[in-house]
């Protein structure tokens, strides 16, 4: 095994519910990938929106994480390892003295648009879910006098980059979102700038996560330059979807970990999950310390951007 002490990848849930199968997925790939390489492995609680975090689903994260066989060496609610806090909810100066940074070298602007008003002006055949701002309030002259929310100026220019898993990729911010969100007018800071601080202060390296976020990863790489630092290396899960098609949501009761719990052992879920990865053959029972050796980049690079789980199967 090849040895690398410097590798750190991170799992970061925002605790708005119990996890399901895809989460419990994600969280195996990203703990195999490092720990393949020797590396660290930190939890961060991503609990940013204060309407939809609970501490009760934090603590439920942690006791699904253990009874799966993973364990973490940084992070988590006991805030253990060499940059605490752990939890979003607590570091708001971090993301306050980045915040400045971007205000101080005018990259910044107030914005007095509702979600409706930019819904409006959304092109009709739109219909992937994604809105670009449209600029609205970037040169406004009379603001009106209720609270701003915060956004980046984006620049039109093409961010590539090649993800571990889902090759490479090409965006440009200025069509595919526009100027994006840093604090919402209730005050609330927005994932993208936390997570780029985040990840940054924590010396992450590696980020593994489901490849609704490619997009994000560009907003994230293009922020990490804004403030002068080094991104991490992205690599992009397929995402698990229902036999509806539907992505997994933690409304899917049928695959959350609270039935998967009742119904099967660890090693059986952790089997089932590496045999959809394709580093083991047949979902043979394993704790995911047994599995440590099969774990490969080819594999994931092999599976189809999709995968449906029929929850008969399992
Ligand atoms: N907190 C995000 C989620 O639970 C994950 C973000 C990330 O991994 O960058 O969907």
């Amino acid at each position: 095994m090849n040895h690398d002490n410097d590798i750190k990848g991170r799992f970061a849930p925002s605790p708005s519910g119990r996890m399901h199968l895809g989460n419990l997925f994600t969280a195996l790939m990203s703990w195999l990938s490092v720990k393949s390489r020797g590396g660290k492995w930190l939890l961060r609680i991503e609990d940013l929106d204060p309407q939809r975090s609970r501490r009760e689903f934090s603590r439920l994260i942690e006791d699904d994480l253990h009874w799966l066989g993973i364990d973490w060496d940084e992070g988590g609610l006991a805030d253990t390892g060499p940059t605490p806090p752990y939890s979003q909810s607590q570091r708001s100066h971090r993301y306050a003295d980045a915040m400045q940074k971007l205000l101080d070298s005018g990259k910044t602007f107030p914005c007095y648009c509702t979600r409706a008003e930019i819904m409006a002006t959304q092109a009709p055949h739109q219909s992937d879910g994604r809105i670009v701002y449209p600029g609205t309030c970037r040169n406004l002259q009379s603001p009106p006098s209720r609270r701003p929310s915060t956004r980046v100026l984006v620049t039109d220019e093409l961010i590539d980059y090649t993800d571990l898993i889902a090759g490479p990729q090409h965006f440009n911010l200025a069509e595919e979102c526009g100027d994006f969100i840093l604090q919402r007018a209730d005050g609330a800071w927005a994932y993208q700038l936390a997570v780029v601080v985040d990840d940054a202060e924590m010396g992450v390296t590696e980020v593994m996560r489901g490849n609704d976020l490619l997009l994000s990863a560009a907003q994230q790489i293009w922020l990490f330059r804004q403030l002068g630092l080094t991104p991490p290396q992205y690599a992009h899960l397929p995402l698990l979807c229902n036999s509806s098609g539907q992505r997994l949501s933690k409304r899917d009761a049928s695959l959350s970990a609270e039935r998967l719990r009742r119904h099967l052992p660890p090693q059986a879920i952790t089997g089932i999950l590496a045999a959809m990865a394709g580093i083991i053959p047949s979902p043979e029972p394993a704790m995911p310390a047994d599995l440590v050796s099969s774990f490969s980049f080819d594999c994931l690079r092999r599976l189809p951007k999709q995968i449906i789980v029929d929850d008969d199967d399992l």
